[in-house]
């Protein structure tokens, strides 16, 4: 079977998180401190934040999280997930997941 390293979605490859440091020197417990998973499916779900300008103050905002395989699919997620009268706050044209 063939199977493929991944960067690890939840410390992001850098194999601790700094945010449990004070459990076990925040190590991730996903990856177990390696950065990486190991999956036979070719492409995983990345954790993406999604954000978009925030109209009233004209600043990029968070506008949610989503895992997915592609940014795009992310910020499909989101749009769906968000009803529009939460979303007509933002620019949608400058919407972006990283
Ligand atoms: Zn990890």
């Amino acid at each position: 079977m063939t199977t493929y390293k991944h960067p690890c979605d939840r410390c992001t490859g850098n194999k601790t998180i700094k945010s449990y440091s004070h459990v076990a020197g925040g190590v991730c417990f996903k990856c177990m401190g390696k950065g990486y998973v190991v999956s036979n499916k070719k492409t995983v779900n990345k954790r993406f934040e999604v954000t978009a300008i925030f109209k009233p103050d004209n600043t990029r905002c968070v506008i949610g999280y989503a895992s997915a395989t592609t940014a795009d699919k992310a910020i499909a997620l989101i749009l769906q997930r968000k009803t529009q009268d939460n979303l007509s706050f933002y620019d949608l044209s400058t919407i972006k997941a990283l």
